[in-house]
C-alpha cells in the first residue's frame, strides 16, 4: 500500500495523466518527481477551440474539451490580426503582416515557424484591400511536429487563388486552376484537394509533375447545391481516408427571397465522394465518429468512452466570424452540436466571447 502520494504505482500516475488536458497535465506533472516521471509527456486526443481575440490583450482564452473548461495561457506571440488553424498549428498574421505558425499554443512549450510575408506571393505588389480576408484558407498536408517534409497551402487574394510554400522556399507558389473562386482546402491522399463554390472539386498533387497545377476531379450535382439557404461547403477527410463533403444550410422563416429571414438553425448534408469511380454517396451516421467544422481547420475524430465527446455529431462554429466581432464578447449562437440521427443541434460553449479556432489534437 502507498505510503504517501508519490509512492502510487507509476503505471496507476501515468494513467491517470493520460486522461488530462495539457493544462492540467502540466500541473499534475509539477506535483513531484514521482508524478512527473510517471506522467506520459505533453499530448491531447481532443480538440481545445481558441476563443477571439479580446482587444488588446496578452491572454488567449482556449475552451477544453477535455476538462469542459476555459484556460488562459499568456500569449504576447499570437496577438495578430488573423488566426488559422491546421492540425495542430495556428497560422497568425500579425499587425505587421508577419506570417508565422505556432504549435498548438495551449501547449506548454510551443514552437515558432516564420513563413513568408504578404509581398512574397506572385503578382502581389501593394498591401491589398480589405487586407482581413487577403488569406481565407490554411492547410498543412503534415504537421511540423512529426514532419520536416511537410507543406503549406493558403486560398489567398480573397479566395480567388492557391499558394503553395515549402521548407526553405523564400516566395509562395501560386498554383493555376480553372477555379473563379475557392471556399475550402484540405489535405487527403498525398495531394491538396481545394473546393469551389459551385461544388467543383480540384486535385493538386504537389510531389507529382505538374505540382503548381490543380486539375477538375469531380463535380457536385447542382441540385445539391442551390444557393438558397446555403452557408458553407466544406471538405473533410474521415477516418477510414475517404472524402467527405459537408454542405451547411440555414433554415429560414420565409421562403420568398426578398423576405428571407434566418432563423439561427442550421442543418448539414454530409456526403462521401470516391474520386476513382466519380460517385457520392450520402452518409446518414457518423456511427462513432464526430465531425469538427468551422473557420479554417476542420477534422473527424473517433469517439470512445473516454471523450466526453458526442459520438455521430457535427460540432459547428461560424465559419467566418466578421473582423468587427474579434474583439466583442457574445455572438455564441452561431455555434453549436449538430446531432446527425435527428437533426438537433445543442448549444455548446455559452457565456463567453465567439469561439474562432478548432485546434486538432496532437497524438
Ligand atoms: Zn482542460
Amino acid at each position: 500500500m502507498a505510503r504517501s502520494w508519490a509512492d502510487l504505482p507509476q503505471e496507476l500516475l501515468r494513467q491517470c495523466s493520460r486522461r488530462l488536458c495539457p493544462k492540467n497535465l502540466s500541473v499534475f506533472r509539477a506535483v513531484c518527481r514521482s508524478w512527473r516521471s510517471a506522467a506520459v509527456k505533453e499530448w491531447s486526443d481532443v480538440p481545445s477551440l481558441m476563443l477571439a481575440d479580446k482587444g488588446e490583450m496578452l491572454w488567449r482564452e482556449f475552451f477544453c474539451l477535455r476538462c469542459e473548461q476555459f484556460h488562459t495561457k499568456l500569449l504576447p506571440e499570437v496577438m495578430a490580426n488573423r488566426y488559422f488553424s491546421s492540425r495542430d498549428w495556428v497560422l497568425t498574421i500579425s499587425r505587421d503582416w508577419e506570417f508565422q505558425m505556432l504549435r498548438n499554443p495551449m501547449l506548454r512549450y510551443s514552437r515558432i515557424i516564420k513563413l513568408p510575408s504578404w509581398n512574397k506571393f506572385p503578382d502581389i505588389y501593394v498591401l491589398p484591400p480589405f487586407y482581413v480576408s487577403f488569406i481565407t484558407k490554411f492547410v498543412l498536408s503534415d504537421s511540423p511536429t512529426t514532419s520536416q517534409d511537410y507543406k503549406v497551402m493558403v486560398i489567398y487574394d480573397h479566395g480567388r487563388r492557391l499558394g503553395l510554400w515549402k521548407p526553405g522556399d523564400e516566395e509562395w507558389t501560386a498554383v493555376t486552376s480553372p477555379a473563379v473562386e475557392y471556399c475550402d482546402v484540405i489535405y487527403h491522399k498525398g495531394c491538396f484537394i481545394a473546393l469551389d463554390g459551385e461544388g467543383g472539386i480540384y486535385r493538386c498533387d504537389v510531389d507529382g509533375s505538374t505540382p503548381f497545377e490543380a486539375q477538375v476531379v469531380f463535380e457536385m450535382p447542382e441540385r445539391l447545391l442551390e444557393p438558397f439557404g446555403l452557408v458553407q461547403l466544406y471538405l473533410v477527410q474521415a477516418m477510414t481516408g475517404s472524402l467527405l463533403f459537408v454542405s451547411q444550410w440555414e433554415d429560414c422563416s420565409d421562403f420568398s427571397m426578398s423576405r428571407r429571414r434566418p432563423t439561427g438553425s442550421y442543418r448539414f448534408d454530409v456526403f462521401e465522394i470516391d474520386l476513382d469511380t466519380q460517385t457520392y454517396t450520402e452518409v446518414l451516421s457518423l456511427e462513432n465518429k464526430s465531425l469538427f467544422l468551422g473557420h479554417n481547420s476542420s477534422f473527424c475524430l473517433e469517439v470512445d468512452e473516454n471523450h466526453i465527446i458526442e459520438s455521430n455529431c457535427i460540432y459547428f462554429t461560424k465559419y467566418n466570424i466578421p473582423p468587427s466581432q474579434f474583439t466583442e464578447d457574445g455572438g455564441v449562437t452561431n455555434m453549436g452540436i449538430y446531432h446527425l440521427k435527428d437533426g438537433t443541434i445543442k448549444p455548446h460553449v455559452k457565456g463567453k466571447s465567439s469561439p474562432l479556432l478548432w485546434i486538432e489534437p496532437s497524438f
